[in-house]
């Protein structure tokens, strides 16, 4: 049996080779271990994950602080190739064993051939002797694909090491120079500075760029205009002078420009407006841009087209369609697009060639539509993008378009003016491509002596602008002319500046952190912010690729240059991490601290804490509380509070919306405003006061003295007095609330929908705001609080046991004790007084005397009086006399006992239906036991 494999980039393009070479035999798809493979006949496809494997150092190198292994000794570190996709390659290696052929049908561009060569090891590790070849292709096409595989060829060595050389390098800079200013800066975890071959030279021209918008000095100048009419129509000339530099000249011209205008020269003509050339990747993403596509957006959604055969392949240099390509049967193929009516347009107006770019290449044809994608089918954006790329295709075929020219001279008291007009005669390539402007402006016809009325006259005193900022497009076009990164990184190394919040915004901006590292290596490295050495390595690696020099020859060129970058680094070590350290601390700066003028800022702390505290601490304590780091990293914004001059605080947390939390002194000021309020002597005045002494909270008034308080807020001694007592009780308030709330929290499940603040919030109307008020509170108020019956009932329950044991527990009695009373179902103090002690002890096997204390102190607390301890002799007394009642049991006299009727003259001052319903015998009975009682005692009296 003879098995032919062929190894995919991905997994989506495995599947569509193996559709499109199946022609009409069924494919079977495989799972094994999650990864599919695709079979028919005796060919099966396989898809890698792009890399599965990664180059990384030698084991030893992990530890950034080590003192052998150095920052700058990562230059000469050896590297080895571990797998990043254990599955795929486990998976590669089982198929490969037993295939006798092996096609790498990888990306066609460096990186493919680098995914390609390291499939290549893997597969000729464990086969020696099998074949392998390799098919290239520019799109996922029945035809492009057919046609690769019939004609493979070798792997291309020299573009894979040329890959290989990138892929070293940009780890050893990376490594090395990250560490070497994250080590400096003092900085770990997740607040590594990073800095990068690529990236750092393109920070390097964000900052700069910023630099040069701050230092711009704008400059006034005056443009004069006027505005005439024609056949009602009204048309704006500019004096021809354009920009006046001063404005006493222009001021002049405006007092000579005098009525009559008249007409000077008419001047007629034809501009020609060439089809735009087709799409390389820079062009793309400027037009993708221009959509509202991010750059890295737009190349996912490009890739994606391109991985189901939609268009051919996004990464390319190129911009000159390839002689080979067959213009004629892709139009045929697009007829059955949604935009049929355009590509019948264009192969009816179709221009004699199509047009072309600067660049040619020969490794992939600029980017263009392969096949015929619906709205339905492939969803909004992408076809959107999809759009876009086939109406450039048709553009590139259509004729140029052809504007006719206007421009008209005037004369006003020696002032010469013009104005300019233009519209379509051939609307050419515009009329399928509608992304770009045509901007027409149609004038009224003039004669040349004509007299025409001056309506108004403007002059109107502007300013010179900045430079703009870098759109995403604009930067990548510009990493374009330097040479800076290639066109598959450009959009990752935006995407990464902008995720290690070096650069925000688009237009682009760079934040402190990413001035701060840019400054500090151009300071002290410039080599490494500047594009040149960038350049000279991408120029070395197209020597590898044409097989000019080695791969290991420009490694190591490469080291020595970064060796003498550590040179300068190494030498200024502490001056670089000083000044970051310094400048850095500023991010967190929120302004001027309201008590004492020192600089409030962020502080995070060990653990979850963060707060914003005062630089004079401990001289000033002022301070404001934050949500625990849980709720999201605090950081400040731009935004700056008008009235307290802070900066804004926002939490952000990953994968989460940001909490903004706008002026912190505000929202403090806001978040303890109602219980302020609560205080009984706080009015509006007093409140004011407080507020200006820079005193927000209830806390802040009941940490402070009562003379302090006098002094701070102007009251007399005893008012200062009941303030500070008053807050304190506001105190006590907030915290049984919170208590409240935290018992709500444990003990009531959350559900959508409810919130426990709103239930509070109910509760409180019916005067339900600590625990002590839940447990005395009626189920149906908790119902009406919108608690289900069944757990407002098990709630009120759990709340009487938590309210009666904090209760019993400050009351006094120890821990170990109440725990017997709650087994044996004493709870609450009035189940206690309303239990004989004897009883208690017999239900919780504690001492008679132990049980005495403790009635005494719950007695205490009720305001009821201590039941008198009964001596022993006192209760066999008067047990003795119960019994002697004919017909009164041990068992009865027990009973009466456990209800305070311990002797004759308990039972007969007791009220025996009362009595009955608490020992549960007979009232009649128990009438019945005190009559013969009295008749005892009245014939006991007689005998006296
Ligand atoms: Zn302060
Ligand atoms: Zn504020």
């Amino acid at each position: 049996m003879t098995m032919h494999l062929i190894v995919a980039e991905k997994n989506i393009s495995a599947r569509r080779i193996a559709q499109l070479l199946a022609g009409g035999q069924k494919v079977v798809e495989k799972k094994d271990a999650g990864v599919s493979t695709y079979s028919f006949g005796d060919t099966t496809t396989v898809g890698l994950r792009g890399h599965v494997v990664e180059v990384d150092f030698e084991p030893g190198y992990e530890n950034w602080r080590s003192e052998q292994y150095t920052p700058r000794s990562l230059i000469d570190a050896r590297t080895i190739k571990v797998p990043t996709e254990k599955r795929i390659v486990a998976l590669l290696q089982k198929l490969a064993r037993h295939a006798d052929r092996v096609t790498i049908a990888t990306d066609f561009d460096t990186e493919g051939e680098l995914i390609g060569k390291e499939a290549f090891e893997l597969v000729r590790a464990v086969n020696r002797n099998v074949k392998i070849d390799r098919a290239r292709f520019s799109a996922i096409t029945p035809q492009e694909i057919k046609t690769a595989f019939a004609n493979t060829t070798d792997l291309d060595f020299a573009l894979a090491s040329a890959g290989e050389a990138r892929q070293s390098i940009d780890l050893m800079w990376g490594a090395s120079l990250t560490r070497f200013i994250s080590l400096a800066a003092r900085r770990g975890g997740n607040n590594i500075l990073s800095v990068g071959r690529v990236q750092s030279p393109t920070l390097s021209m964000i900052v700069d760029r910023e630099k040069e918008i701050e230092k711009f000095v704008p400059e006034k100048y005056w443009q004069l205009g006027l505005v005439t009419e024609k056949a009602g129509e009204q048309i704006e000339a500019r004096h021809t002078n354009g920009r006046f530099k001063d404005q006493t000249s222009a001021g002049l011209a405006r007092d000579r420009t005098k009525e009559p205008l008249v007409v000077t020269e008419v001047r007629e003509g034809t501009k020609q407006d060439r089809s735009p050339s087709p799409f390389d990747t820079t062009t793309y993403i400027v037009a993708a841009a221009r959509l509202g596509f991010s750059a890295a957006n737009a190349m996912r959604i490009a890739e994606d087209l391109y991985m189901n055969g939609y268009i051919s392949y996004p990464r390319t240099d190129n911009t000159v369609y390839p002689a080979s390509m067959d213009l004629n049967g892709l139009l045929a193929t697009l007829k059955n697009s949604p935009f049929k009516k355009d590509v019948e347009w264009t192969i009816a107006h179709r221009r004699p060639e199509p047009t072309r770019g600067k660049k040619s290449s020969t490794d992939h044809p600029p980017i263009h539509p392969t096949g015929v994608a619906t709205k339905e089918g492939i969803g909004d954006d992408a076809f959107r993008v999809y759009e876009l790329v086939l109406r450039r295709f048709l553009a590139t075929l259509a004729p140029d378009a052809l504007w006719q020219t206007l421009k008209v001279n005037f004369d006003a008291g020696g002032e010469a003016y013009t104005t300019t007009g233009g519209y379509l005669i051939e609307p050419g390539w515009h009329a399928v491509y509608p992304f770009s402007e045509a901007k027409e402006t149609i004038l009224p016809v003039f004669v040349t002596g004509e007299k025409l009325p001056i309506r108004k006259v403007n002059l109107d005193e502007k300013e010179t602008m900045p430079p703009a900022r870098y759109t995403q497009s604009k930067l990548i076009q510009r990493m374009e002319e330097l040479g800076l990164g290639t066109k598959s990184t450009r959009h990752e190394v935006i995407a990464k500046l902008v995720s290690r919040k070096y650069v925000e915004g688009n237009p682009l901006r760079p934040t402190l952190v990413g001035r701060v590292v840019t400054e500090a290596l151009e300071h002290n490295a410039d080599a490494i912010t500047k594009p040149d050495m960038t350049q000279t390595i991408e120029s070395h690696m197209q020597q590898i690729k044409e097989g000019k020099r080695t791969r290991d020859d420009v490694i190591k060129e490469s080291r020595s240059m970064l060796h003498a970058a550590f040179d300068q680094l190494e030498a200024n070590e502490q001056v670089i991490g000083d000044d970051i350290r310094d400048r850095t601390a500023e991010e967190l700066n929120l302004g001027r601290c309201p008590a004492c003028g020192g600089t409030l800022a962020i502080k995070h702390m060990r653990g979850s804490t963060q707060f914003i505290g005062c630089s004079r601490y401990p001289e000033c304590t002022f301070n404001i509380g934050l949500p625990v780091t849980q709720w999201g990293w605090a950081v400040r914004t731009d935004d700056i509070c008008e009235k307290h001059h802070l900066h804004f605080v926002r939490l952000v947390r990953k994968g989460a919306r940001p909490w903004d939390i706008g002026c912190p002194l505000c929202h403090h000021i806001s978040s303890n405003a109602e219980s302020l309020t609560e205080i009984p002597s706080m009015n509006e005045t007093l409140l004011e006061k407080a507020r200006s002494r820079h005193i927000y909270t209830v806390a802040e008034i009941s940490r402070r003295t009562p003379e302090n308080i006098a002094q701070v807020l102007g009251l007399a001694p005893d008012a200062a007095q009941i303030l500070k007592y008053e807050a304190e009780g506001v105190l006590e308030k907030l915290r049984r609330r919170s208590e409240c709330r935290k018992f709500m929290r444990n003990h009531l499940i959350p559900r959508k929908g409810r919130s426990y603040s709103k239930i509070m919030a109910a509760l409180k109307e019916s005067g339900v705001t600590d625990l002590a008020s839940l447990a005395r509170a009626e189920l149906t108020t908790l119902q009406k609080a919108g608690v289900s019956e069944n757990e407002a009932h098990d709630l009120l329950a759990q709340a009487r046991v938590t309210h009666n044991g904090h209760v019993l527990k400050e009351i006094g009695i120890p821990a170990v004790s109440l725990k017997k009373y709650f087994t044996a179902g004493i709870t609450s103090p009035d189940e206690f007084v309303s239990t004989t002690p004897e009883n208690l002890s017999k239900m919780t096997g504690m001492s008679t005397g132990t049980i005495n204390r403790h009635v005494a102190l719950v007695s205490v607390h009720l305001h009821r009086p201590v039941p008198v301890k009964i001596p022993r002799a006192r209760i066999a007394k008067g047990r003795k006399e119960l019994l002697s009642i004919k017909g009164l049991t041990g068992a009865m006299a027990e009973k009466f006992a456990g209800a305070g009727i311990i002797d004759g003259d308990s039972l007969l001052a007791a009220d025996a239906q009362q009595l009955s319903t608490t020992t549960g015998i007979d009232a009649e009975k128990i009438r019945n036991y005190q009559s013969l009682l009295q008749k005892k005692r009245e014939n006991a009296v007689i005998r006296i």
